[in-house]
């Protein structure tokens, strides 16, 4: 029966599934809101997929995770080092799953798992093919003669290259799923001479370091805050970098050795070297003590990441450094010029210069590109009334060492990029943050036929991560077009392997990824920016909600009056549907992510509206905002 419902503000024509309950069609709610969402299939659907994958496979293995005899069977088929494809019904959407199990049913008499078809042939659960194999006809029937077999030529089923976010991720789930994995992870020293183990950018000198420095900065702040709460600090605060440095790294290490137990335990092979591709299906690697071997496998997973650009000028590989070395300097970096004007130069700049260091960012054009310029600006301001100094418009010319020491006297010289104009000052230490490069050029991708971006240098998939070479896959850092965090990379890893060993269908969903920049001020968002939502949809049809607004936290120091701010950009044209989430205050990264829910689900601006806050807080500013960017009312709070 065909009726119209209500969601939030959308009205939809579907399917009411039944008179008494408005209950909208799973297949039109998921076909409007979750596209990416793997398809609903029909009963004939279910059987031709059961077909296509006994076909197409030699062995084809119906099955669920955790079911010991579906293990013991997929253990059988590696004994014999032969490739299968195994779908895992507890992996996919339950619907989808109850649907294969009928279709199996009816096909074969049986609805348990496993169940077993090689070469097209019918063999049944765990013991009918433990069975099978005893009374010795699964080798003839693989094709396996004299013990030996050619259905597996490949030492491994997935080599991972990186044992980053993404490449651990991946390589865990894949070895859940039964496969013979390898990760290969090697860290070649940064110009200033830094390495470290196992876990890749995140962990090591990423998101860990940076986000315990930025805690340490917020520590500093409440500190200074605590005497108006009553507190009797009886001497100034003094700011330890050494100290700060041994807790990080001690943790840090902590994480690697976490790391690598976590591979062993999941029966991943974990070779700490450095990876290059002989042909589509080799690697050379070589270890750290320049001994080489060859290692082969049927699938290759490329999450190689990236690492910090150097700027061609004289003086920057010798006497700077960068994100690399800035987590774990040994001593205190002083003096700070950090050049760059994105996520790594603000938040480095941040967390240093709430330490009390002495600290200048040169920007080459605007803060934050690719970010809501409005909110970029008002990040700008607030640091600098936090003690950071900015040089706009400038360009760094070369880098001199006048004098030895730790840190060093180095002398920079800067040109403006309005005037030409040449200037120079002394700092102690200079913090690259001018963008990454991808780590393609030493893996000898064109050994494989790979392609790569000519403007990135980044790998070019598909949206199901593969490359033009049909057996080798990228994510995270080093895939083309896709945002450089953390969780994309283990989501893209986690759903990949899901594709290749578990029958998955599902794609990794790149659309309104949150994030928060750590400056201290956090800024979160999800979504478009303001700039982005007008060219996307015109800017008569688009409306901002917005407000600047003091935490309560703020009020009694008396600090920061209106410069926290929150704001959501709607579409007009689709019921206020919410496009962009922006939110500039305490705690943002756990703020946003809880909105980002409602983002993905395209709630519209009165589901907002009609949302209780939780008083008092900062996030329930998003569920009483009423002043329009187009009324021209003030948006600066005056009262509570
Ligand atoms: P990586 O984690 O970079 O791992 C790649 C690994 O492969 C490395 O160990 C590398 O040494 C190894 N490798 C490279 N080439 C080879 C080879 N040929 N053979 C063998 N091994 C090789 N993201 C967030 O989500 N939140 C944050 O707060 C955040 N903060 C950040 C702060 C900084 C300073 C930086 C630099 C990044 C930050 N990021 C943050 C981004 C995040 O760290 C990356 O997006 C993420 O680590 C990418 O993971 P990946 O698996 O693609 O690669
Ligand atoms: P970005 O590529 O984001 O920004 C590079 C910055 O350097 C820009 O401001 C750019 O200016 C400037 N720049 C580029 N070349 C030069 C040059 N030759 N001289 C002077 N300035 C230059 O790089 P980041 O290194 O900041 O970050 C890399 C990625 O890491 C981010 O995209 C992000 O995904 C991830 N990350 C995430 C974090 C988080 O989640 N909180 C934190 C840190 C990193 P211009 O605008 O003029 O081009």
């Amino acid at each position: 029966m065909q009726d119209s419902i209500q969601i939030g503000n959308v009205k939809t024509d579907t399917l009411i599934e039944s008179k008494w309950e408005n209950v909208i069609s799973r297949k039109v709610f998921r076909d409007r809101y979750h596209p990416n969402m793997a398809p609903i299939m029909s009963s004939s659907d279910a059987a031709a997929r059961i077909e296509e994958a006994i076909k197409s496979n030699k062995v084809a293995i119906f099955s669920k995770t955790y079911c010991p005899f579906c293990k013991k069977v997929k253990g059988l088929f590696n004994e014999l080092n032969t490739t299968y494809y195994a779908l895992e019904l507890d992996v996919i959407d339950k619907n989808e799953a109850a649907l294969l199990q009928d279709a199996l049913k009816q096909r074969t008499g049986m609805s348990t798992v496993p169940n077993v078809f090689v070469s097209g042939q019918h063999i049944g659960g765990c013991d009918d093919t433990l069975k099978f194999h005893q009374q010795e006809k699964l080798l003839p029937l693989l094709g396996i003669e004299n013990g030996t077999t050619n259905s597996n030529p490949f030492e491994y089923d997935l080599v991972v290259i990186g044992g980053g976010s993404g490449g651990l991720a991946a390589s865990k789930e894949a070895a859940k799923l039964g496969k013979k994995v390898a990760v290969c992870d090697f860290v070649k020293p940064s110009p200033a001479g830094t390495a470290w183990g196992l876990g890749g950018t995140c962990v090591n000198v990423g998101c860990i370091p940076k986000k315990l420095m930025h805690q340490s900065a917020l520590l500093g702040q409440a500190l200074s805050d605590a005497t108006a709460f009553g507190w009797k600090v009886s001497e100034a605060p003094v700011h330890d970098w050494a100290t700060l440095v041994e807790g990080v790294q001690n943790h840090i290490g902590s994480l690697n050795w976490g790391y690598r137990v976590a591979l062993k335990q999941a029966n991943v092979t974990y070779l700490n070297e450095f990876a290059e591709f002989v042909d589509d299906h080799t690697i050379l690697t070589t270890n750290k003590r320049n001994k080489t071997r060859q290692v082969t496998s049927r699938d290759f997973l490329i999450a190689v990441g990236g690492r910090p650009r150097y700027p061609d000028i004289p003086g920057a590989l010798e006497y700077g450094v960068t994100s690399d070395d800035l987590f774990s300097l040994p001593y205190n970096p002083g003096k700070t010029l950090c050049i760059g004007a994105s996520y790594i130069a603000l938040e480095c700049a941040g967390f240093l210069a709430s330490f009390g260091m002495d600290t200048t960012v040169m920007v080459r054009s605007i803060l934050l590109r690719g970010f809501d310029q409005q909110i970029a600006s008002l990040i700008g301001e607030h640091m600098e009334t936090h003690n950071v100094r900015f040089l706009r418009g400038w360009i760094p010319v070369s880098i001199e060492k006048i004098g030895d020491g730790t840190p060093a006297n180095l002398l920079v010289k800067y040109k403006s990029t309005e005037t030409g104009e040449i200037q120079q000052e002394e700092y102690n230490t200079v913090v690259f943050a001018i963008g990454r490069d991808p780590c393609t050029p030493n893996l000898k991708l064109q050994n494989a036929g790979v392609e790569l971006s000519s403007k990135t240098g980044k790998v070019l998939t598909n949206e199901a991560d593969q490359s033009n070479i049909p057996n080798i896959y990228a994510i995270g850092d080093v895939a083309e077009n896709r945002p450089e965090l953390t969780p994309v990379a283990i989501q893209a890893g986690i759903l990949l392997a899901k594709r290749l060993y578990a029958g998955s269908k599902v794609l990794t969903d790149y659309d309104k990824v949150p994030t928060t920049v750590f400056t201290p001020m956090e800024y979160g968002c999800c979504g478009l920016s303001e700039e982005d939502a007008e060219a996307k949809y015109g800017a008569n049809n688009i409306e901002v909600y917005h407000t600047a607004f003091q935490p309560l936290e703020c009020a009694v120091p008396k600090r920061d009056e209106n410069r926290c701010y929150a704001k959501l950009i709607v579409n007009k044209l689709e019921n206020e549907r919410v496009v962009g989430f922006h939110y500039l205050g305490p705690n943002a990264g756990e703020i946003t992510q809880g909105f980002a829910v409602a983002i993905k689900l395209n709630a519209t601006k009165d589901v907002f509206d009609n949302l209780i806050g939780i008083h008092p807080t900062c996030a329930e500013i998003f569920t009483t905002l009423t002043i329009t960017k187009s009324s021209g009312l003030s948006a600066l709070k005056t009262g509570c």
